[in-house]
């Protein structure tokens, strides 16, 4: 008998996250022939996710829409998995590496007895293996790693796999019948959310961050202007967030958020080794600073020795025209 994957999708504000759609692509790569994908969506009011998920793969979207799910909370929604494991069964669980997936993972991994690979970044077949690569020592290294038998549960890191093309016919979709946790611990009362832009720091494909090069809240101005252009988001190092220029939301690092973009672009980044552990991944780095000296341009595959608030305008006017 084939094996059974299950991905863990995730939906915001009615849509769903990119992500999910690489965790399919995920699965796909690590199946054989005659193994089954199902893909577990939880939240609510699910009706608009659930379609776009099953017209990526053919097997089965199973939708936990509730009420009781509607705000993450690691209590419910490991409830509702670990209901729908119980049936399911998976050989491989796979969740996005995102705030969500990352509460979640290991908790599910204990309960299926699973053992766990963490920001995996690739994934190979070598003969009958599944290597699954993720980066170590703040990206200075990578391992490969396998199952050794038993069940197995990865976290995906954002934009590094692509993701699932449409299928030529959709997946089945199956609701499941949760029934609610009955004796909750806590409970979310209200969720308040920092504005930090349209396009998610960890999925947007183009990302100009700021450092303390920037000067001000002001100074981020500039670098609000070509991401709008670039249709990228705005991040920045911990010494902008801790200087008071712009929200910790924003903040890449080791102590951050990772982001592998295809484009990231370091504006006034000296790149100390805890800002690299946050983006060194990224496709293409390009570095704009002042001090020729700077070890950013170490990691940097383009520098731009000069004054930011010379060089971002010029880059903005420029992109606007193509
Ligand atoms: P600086 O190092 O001060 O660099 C500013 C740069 O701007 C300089 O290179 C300067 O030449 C350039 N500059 C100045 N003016 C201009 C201009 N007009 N035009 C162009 N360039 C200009 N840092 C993170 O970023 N993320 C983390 O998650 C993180 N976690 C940490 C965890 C721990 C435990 C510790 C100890 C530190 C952590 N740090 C983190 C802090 C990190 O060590 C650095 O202090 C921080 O990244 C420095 O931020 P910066 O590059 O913006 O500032």
């Amino acid at each position: 008998m084939g094996k059974t994957y299950a991905v863990v999708a995730e939906a915001r504000d009615g849509k769903l996250r990119q992500v999910s759609l690489e965790a399919l692509q995920a699965a796909a790569m690590a199946k054989e022939d005659g193994d089954q994908v199902t893909a577990v969506l939880l939240g609510y009011e699910l009706s608009g996710p659930a379609n776009e998920l099953a017209a990526r793969f053919q097997g089965q979207v199973l939708v936990i829409d509730h009420p009781d799910l509607k705000t993450y909370l690691a209590e419910t929604y490991l409830a509702a998995l670990s209901q729908a494991f119980d049936t399911l069964r998976p050989d491989l669980v796979v969740f996005g590496h995102t705030a969500v997936g990352r509460d979640l993972a290991p908790n599910i991994a204990s309960r299926l007895q699973a053992g766990q690979i963490s920001d995996v970044t690739a994934i190979e077949k070598n003969g009958g293996e599944v290597l699954y690569t993720r980066p170590v020592y703040a990206g200075k290294a990578f391992e490969k790693k396998v199952f050794l038998g038993g069940n197995g549960v990865i976290t995906l890191r954002p934009n590094n796999i692509p993701p699932a093309e449409p299928a030529s016919s959709p997946a089945e979709i199956v609701a499941f019948d949760y029934t609610p946790e009955p004796s909750l611990r806590s409970a979310v009362k209200e969720v308040v959310r920092k504005a930090t832009g349209k396009i998610d720091l960890t999925e947007a494909r183009v990302v100009v961050s700021g450092g303390r090069g920037v000067k001000s809240p002001e100074g981020f101005k500039p670098l609000e202007e070509l991401a709008e252009v670039l249709q990228g988001a705005v991040g920045a190092s911990r010494g902008a967030c801790d200087a008071g220029y712009c929200e910790y939301a924003l903040q890449i690092g080791q102590t951050g958020k990772v982001v592998t973009p295809e484009i990231y672009i370091a504006c006034g980044i000296s790149g100390a080794i805890q800002h690299l552990a946050g983006m060194s991944q990224s496709r293409v780095i390009i570095a704009i600073n002042k001090d020729p000296e700077a070890p950013i341009f170490k990691v940097a595959d383009y520098g731009i020795v000069g004054d930011l608030f010379e060089v971002i305008p010029l880059l903005t006017q420029e992109f606007k025209q193509m």
